[in-house]
């Protein structure tokens, strides 16, 4: 172990994650002038758009919102291609920004970070890696996506498999060879949705082992052009405005008006214009109160689902892939590009696991209680620990030897602003649980405004001579009691999903995201600002 006090390397601030966060927050370090070190665990940058490569993989963000803001030449150099992209054009964007802004050379590598401890006495913190090397910094933020620790379930005799078993965030770089092949896949979330509608027409065979179905709407995804982008790029100025005023990051906003009180022609004609037009806007851009009112959820439920029924050839494997557990639009609504339609290939066979669950797996396939299903290759779209799992997974360690994992698990999920954690002074969280980052907004929308905070905050601590900030436990509190009364009026609260920690086994069930919307919680965060940090402390 390389861990001696003269080995380690020092430096103002540690950000781990090169992804979206970890890009722009070294970014924003080196304007105030910081030495900073970013630690990645993987080989390249990109973040979840280096894991998640997995066919099919693309965003549910149009193009013009899911990017970065801050610098006026990226945005006029950057030509996106098509309204949602794919992975690789995501990855080779995060790229293209490393190097425009030569941000590669203060980032390592194979680094998985595992432990970071506070010491007192120093103000100081060390970030340890796998490979045993440490890093000394006075800033720590944690900026390692809130979708990206792997949920893998562990169904009895999955070791024995034979074949190739892959999870899909860890999709091999060079792809896996799927041609003619037996597929099995289990997971019926955005991630398998996607996976399942594009592998289909390559496979020898696809068999679909679903728990629960969603709801999932068309996705319409037009290519740009010189001139659609020339367009794209005049109302940069305003959508770059407008994220921030909108529920969830995105540039539409929804109609306030009670659902059952718009006359009933024109909310027909809304949801009908809603669904042509192929984004999420149908979701988290129509009526306020679907994520209110139960009878809303419904009527949107019978719309989507009697969509459902008009492009599945069987009527019983269309009841299968309609939702009996839950209303529209209380868990993840994902795209879907000819989803439906893939039920109806000769190759594809659904499994509904209520009534034929898997008993184990053995070295050829699956067996459900109906019995063996051979398969070659076995996908995992099993989802995420997410919000804490990047958090709680790293040895973190604050005041007074108290540490995250076990603090968490104890007494819950406490945080302040999801942005810090009372107990650990100087470390900050982006994507972090209680924010709208975690699940209820455009990803980078949100991204961008919780480093803009972090590195506002950073810079008031230093000016003001202090050496470290934390929350006081009192304000932790009050921001988790405005989180949970936020929480309990909203229908996703109801639901099990990964949404309310329902997907992991153990995991205490309570909202992970901060439901009162993007404008709300900017408010909340810049009155922190604004009030010189007055809810927390100074050392
Ligand atoms: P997910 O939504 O959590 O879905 C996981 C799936 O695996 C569910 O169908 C779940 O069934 C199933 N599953 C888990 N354990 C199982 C078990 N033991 N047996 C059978 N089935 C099991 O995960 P995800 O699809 O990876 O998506 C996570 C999030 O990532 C999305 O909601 C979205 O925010 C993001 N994402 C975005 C995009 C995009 O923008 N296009 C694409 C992919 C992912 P149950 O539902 O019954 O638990």
């Amino acid at each position: 172990m390389n861990t001696q006090n003269d080995k380690i390397q020092e430096v103002d601030a540690v950000v781990v994650g090169a992804g979206f966060t970890g890009l722009y927050q070294l970014y924003k370090f080196r304007q105030l002038g910081l030495k900073v070190q970013v630690l990645e665990a993987g080989t390249a940058v990109g973040g979840t758009w280096y894991w998640n490569r997995y066919p099919g993989a693309r965003t549910d963000s149009e193009s013009r919102v899911y990017q970065y803001w801050f610098s006026e030449e990226l945005l006029d150099e950057w030509n996106w291609s098509e309204r949602f992209p794919a992975q690789e054009e995501t990855e080779r964007y995060l790229n293209y920004v490393a190097k425009k802004f030569d941000l590669e050379k203060d980032i390592k590598f194979n680094s998985r970070v595992n432990a970071a401890t506070y010491d007192e006495n120093s103000k100081r913190w060390t970030v340890t890696t796998e490979d045993g090397s440490a890093v000394s910094c006075q800033f720590f933020v944690m900026g390692a996506g809130g979708l990206s620790v792997p949920n893998t379930p562990d169904i009895p005799g999955v070791a024995d498999f034979k074949g190739t078993k892959v999870h899909t965030s860890r999709w091999p770089h060079g792809g896996i060879d799927l041609a003619g092949k037996r597929v099995g896949i289990i997971g019926t979330g955005a991630t398998g949705i996607q996976v399942i509608q594009t592998i289909a027409p390559e496979v020898g065979s696809l068999t679909v082992f679903q728990r629960t179905p969603n709801y999932a709407i068309p996705m319409n995804n037009p290519k740009y052009d010189d001139t659609e982008r020339s367009k794209m790029r005049a109302e940069y100025p305003a959508i770059r405005e407008q994220v921030n005023k909108t529920f969830g990051g995105h540039f539409w906003g929804a109609d306030e008006r009670p659902f059952f009180e718009v006359d009933q022609e024109e909310r027909e004609k809304r949801l009908k214009e809603l669904w042509v037009d192929g984004s999420l806007q149908f979701w988290v851009g129509s009526y306020t109160d679907l994520f209110l009112e139960e009878d809303v959820s419904k009527a949107f439920s019978k719309f989507v689902a009697d969509r459902i029924r008009d492009r599945v050839d069987d009527p019983a494997v269309a009841k299968k892939l309609i939702p009996l557990d839950h209303e529209f639009g209380t868990r993840r609504v994902p795209l879907e590009t000819r989803y439906y339609e893939t039920y109806n290939r000769d190759n594809v066979t659904l499994i509904d696991l209520n009534e034929d669950p898997i008993d184990h797996v053995d070295a050829t396939g699956v067996v459900t209680r109906s019995g063996h299903h051979d398969v070659d290759i076995l996908i995992f779209a099993t989802g995420f620990d997410a919000g804490t799992g990047a958090l709680t997974s790293v040895d973190i360690r604050g005041r007074d030897q108290r540490q995250l994992s076990k603090e968490w698990d104890k007494n819950g999920i406490n945080t302040y602003l999801g942005l810090q954690v009372s107990g650990y002074p100087n470390m900050f969280m982006v994507m972090g649980p209680m924010t709208p980052a975690a699940a209820f907004c455009n990803v980078p929308t949100c991204i961008q405004q919780q480093v803009d905070w972090i590195t506002d905050c950073v810079s008031f601590v230093r000016n003001k001579g202090s050496q470290a900030i934390e929350p006081s436990r009192e304000a932790e509190v009050g921001w988790g009691q405005h989180h949970d009364e936020t929480a309990a009026m909203a229908l996703v609260t109801k639901t099990d999903s990964w949404y309310t920690g329902a997907n992991i086994e153990g995991k205490p069930r309570r909202l992970l995201a901060y439901i009162g919307g993007v404008p709300a919680y900017q408010a909340h965060c810049d009155k922190e600002k604004d009030s010189g940090y007055a809810h927390c402390i100074f050392y």
